[in-house]
């Protein structure tokens, strides 16, 4: 069985869906879609939200009108006959009931998450609806029958996969079943999500759940590319990629996919395979457990990064230093990237400094601190690239023109991390997609 995801975009315009339709009907056998929301409307989704917390109705209003003349605008030209037209009418107008319905009543955090999962549950009944007047035989499969989450926010991949197999036999003669990505519901049976970017998630939970034969991720560009295409002028698709490649590069700033993504996915050594919708004859991209060794892949940014160094002569020769300055961290819930530590000081970089103030005033116990803020993290991946002569030389020579103020390499064989400022981000891209990859 197959797992084929559509992001937003492919299934944002009332063309890009058709075709869709004609991509999944095309292919032979059983598989399983999974589609996000049309493009915009969680955005519009989490504006109505948010002017709705701050008690702002009218603002909320504003906003609901504009999205509910996108879908009248989508429908008219989704659907060919009066009939269907009727039927994706009645469905836009039940869906801007309740959400209205849940705008006019207490509006909470519950209510918020419910009001996000209606993205995905309208789509997918719009694109069911476009199935069925194609005549193309499909069933609609709720994803909150069967995907969770923990009270950590932790998908319960073996709770998932339980429920889902029974599902899927049951619909042992139905060749396309569409089920929502992103949403799910979380340890107090309550509507819940994945977090911004999850279908690619759902689709991979979906193919580890069921052991599928290979979860492809459609969106509009034709795979991972080897650098980031929106900073540097030229850049090419990657071929192949080894399920660690894939999720240091997915970590560290290639958007095209949830970070998550690959850990299902790898866990259960399915393949993900990225596909362009525009382009469908162009090969994308296969994460495998299979690479070649000792090569550059691909280089990706992750900026917004704050790095801290705590200097302080007690880290000389004493033990559980480190655990008290983690501990710290842990206990404002804020995870750590990079790491680099010398016998007196130790530098790590954090992307989320909502609780920096604390922090820093809790550090401040064990020495002198300094923070850096604006600062990117570059990462240049390939399979056991650092256990390969020369390869650490080839990436500083690229870089000897920029300030470097921290390297990570050796914790994994498969990257080499360095931090800039990050007003060197673009020319960092820049001279490593020359130097490594002859591309200019
Ligand atoms: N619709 C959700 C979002 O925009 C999930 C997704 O598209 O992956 O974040
Ligand atoms: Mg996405």
């Amino acid at each position: 069985m197959l797992v084929m995801k559509f992001g937003g975009t492919s299934v944002g315009k009332p063309e890009r869906m058709k075709k869709i339709a004609d991509l999944v009907s095309g292919v032979p056998g059983k598989k399983i879609v999974v589609l996000s929301a049309l493009s915009g409307t969680t955005n519009s989704l989490v504006a109505i939200g948010d002017h709705l917390l701050l008690g702002q109705r009218a603002k909320a209003e504003e906003v609901i009108v504009a999205l509910e003349n996108h879908y009248q605008v989508f429908i008219k030209e989704l659907y060919g006959s009066e009939g269907f037209l009727a039927i994706g009418q009645e469905i836009v107008s039940r869906f801007f009931i309740f959400i209205r319905l849940l705008a006019a009543g207490q509006f909470d955090n519950k209510g918020y998450r419910e009001l996000l999962a209606q993205g995905e549950l309208i789509s997918t009944e719009l694109f069911y609806q476009h199935l069925q007047e194609r005549k193309i035989s499909a069933r609609l499969l709720p994803a909150l029958y069967f995907m969770s989450i923990d009270e950590n926010e932790e998908p319960e991949l073996e709770k998932i996969s339980e429920r889902l197999k029974p599902l899927v036999s049951s619909l042992a003669n139905v060749e396309i079943i569409i089920t929502q990505g992103y949403i799910c519901r979380n340890h107090r049976n309550e509507i819940d999500n994945l977090k911004r970017g999850g279908s690619d998630y759902t689709a991979s939970l979906i193919g580890a759940a069921i052991r599928a034969e290979e979860i492809q991720i459609w969106t509009d560009i034709d795979g991972m590319h080897n650098n980031d295409p929106r900073i540097v002028k030229k850049t090419v698709p990657i071929s192949e990629l080894t399920f660690d490649e894939a999720s240091e590069l997915a970590y560290f700033g290639a958007k095209i996919l949830h970070p998550s993504t690959i850990v299902p996915a790898q866990k259960y050594n399915v393949p993900v395979r990225l596909k362009n919708t525009m382009d469908e004859k162009a090969f994308g991209t296969i994460i495998t457990s299979k690479g070649t060794e000792g090569s550059f892949k691909a280089i990706a940014a992750k900026d917004g990064i704050t790095a801290i160094n705590i200097k302080s002569s007690r880290m000389l020769m004493a033990y559980g230093f480190l655990r008290r300055v983690f501990e710290v961290f842990e206990n404002h819930k804020t995870s750590i990237d990079m790491i680099t530590t010398a016998e007196v000081s130790v530098s790590l970089t954090i992307d989320n400094d909502a609780h920096l103030p604390s922090i820093e005033t809790e550090l401040k116990k064990f020495g002198t601190i300094e923070v850096y803020k604006d600062q990117a993290i570059i990462c240049i991946v390939g399979n056991k690239i650092t256990e390969q002569k020369g390869m650490l030389n080839k990436v500083f020579d690229a870089l000897s023109e920029i300030p470097v103020r921290m390297v990570c390499c050796g914790g994994s064989p498969n990257n080499v991390t360095v931090l800039v400022d990050k007003s060197y981000k673009e020319k960092a891209l820049n001279v490593l997609n020359e130097e490594l990859f002859g591309l200019k």
